[in-house]
């Protein structure tokens, strides 16, 4: 394959998620400006091996030990210059690849930290899918952008909003940023309704097709609260100028208002390939992969101030904000452990935000001094929270 030195160069780090797919739905629709260079996943070798052959990648990564065994026998499946990458060094190694010009984080949970600062480090653009780089990390992670001075372009729907309503404005005429939220698929049951509800309930989101994890996160609105965290990190705000907004139809991402009192809006069809295709091509712009809003049918926007009693997990989201310190990864870690006992069975609905709440106010809090203190804070609020959620009723 001849590699055009126009074409920028993606490694692209959690390749068989949600994300991944239409990562690469994206790269297939503009391989004239985009060329896949590495790949990883967390064990998934079998549709690693196919992306392999089919985008002509030769760098593969799997964070799981065992799954990188079960590759290097099945060498076959892979094209025959394949090098593989084991383990989180392995996805570092990646995030560094000399070839590369952009690295796109989109593993799940914190095994994106370290890649995402070493991919900083070797000054390669970086585009952000992973929520816990920013919601752990944000302060070491922008600090190392500024350092290094590369784009560190934000995927997320509503973050990728913000970004581009955000371009050509000063910092200082930003009033505030506000995200919409769908409220997922309990928005409009009736709140003494909600105790009752299934994990498989909770897996029917109306607009968005992602991942379990993600999807509770949406109907909790704990997504939203990850995504403020975000956000002010992303944007250098201050929590109260991070807000959320319930707007059904996903079709208005964000809304930013300025000094004056005016808004701008960004709108697109609620698919991550549109995000994901401004944060690969940024700052050029190219014809979408999938069909614009169509204005010859009828679109309604709505938008309708979230209920914080309703949603308790934004509300802790906030209280989380302005604690700052070790407060946000200990939100995050409490969340995690309660949605994966809600999937399990082993927790009602409304007790994912009691985990949280119980979680925050049992756990010390500090300003981290480096990654690991944040990732050790990380691992004991996970422990803090399966003790909570196991004394908890079923
Ligand atoms: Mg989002």
């Amino acid at each position: 394959m001849s590699t055009s030195p126009s074409r920028k160069r993606i490694v692209l780090l959690g390749a068989t998620g949600s994300i991944g797919e239409n990562t690469l739905r994206v790269i297939a629709a503009h391989r004239d400006r985009l060329e896949l260079v590495g790949i990883a996943a967390r064990a998934n070798h079998r549709r690693l091996a196919e992306i392999a052959r089919h985008f002509a990648v030769r760098h593969v990564g799997l964070f799981d030990n065992g799954a990188l065994a079960e590759a290097r026998a099945a060498t076959a499946a892979f094209p025959a210059d394949t090098r593989l990458y084991g383990g989180l060094n392995g996805l570092i190694e990646l995030a560094q690849l000399p070839e590369a010009d952009l690295v796109l984080v989109a593993v799940v949970g914190t095994a994106g930290l370290r890649p995402a600062l070493a991919a900083l480090a070797a000054h390669k653009h970086l585009a952000l899918a992973s929520k816990e780089i920013l919601v752990l990390a944000g302060k070491f992670v922008m600090a190392a952008a500024r350092a290094s001075g590369v784009r560190l372009v934000p995927v997320d729907s509503e973050h990728n909003a913000v970004f581009q309503c955000l371009e050509g404005h000063a910092h200082a005429v930003v009033r505030r940023i506000v995200l919409t939220a769908s409220g997922g698929a309990f928005r409009d049951l009736p709140a003494d309704a909600l105790a009752h509800v299934t994990p498989a309930d909770a897996l029917k989101h109306p607009n968005w097709s992602m991942g379990p994890k993600i999807t509770v996160d949406s109907a909790t609105l704990a997504n939203k609260g990850l995504e403020l965290m975000e956000a002010q990190w992303l944007f250098g705000l201050r929590p109260d100028q991070c807000q959320a907004v319930l707007h059904p139809q996903s079709i208005v991402h964000c809304l930013v208002e300025f000094a004056d009192g005016t808004m701008l809006a960004q709108l697109a069809p609620p698919s991550m390939t549109f995000p994901i295709q401004h944060a690969l091509l940024y700052p050029e712009r190219a014809s979408g992969t999938e069909a614009a809003l169509d204005l010859q049918k009828l679109i309604t926007l709505d938008f309708r101030p979230v209920d914080e009693t309703r949603y308790t997990c934004l509300r802790l989201a906030r209280v989380a904000m302005n604690a700052g310190g070790v407060a946000p990864a200990v939100y995050n870690a409490a969340n995690e452990v309660a949605v994966a006992a809600f999937l399990a069975g082993r927790l009602p609905f409304l007790a994912i935000p009691e985990v949280i709440d119980k979680s925050l106010q049992t756990t010390a809090n500090f300003e981290p001094a480096d990654l690991d203190a944040v990732l050790e804070a990380d691992t004991a609020a996970r422990r803090t929270a399966r003790s909570i959620a196991a004394h908890l009723p079923v």
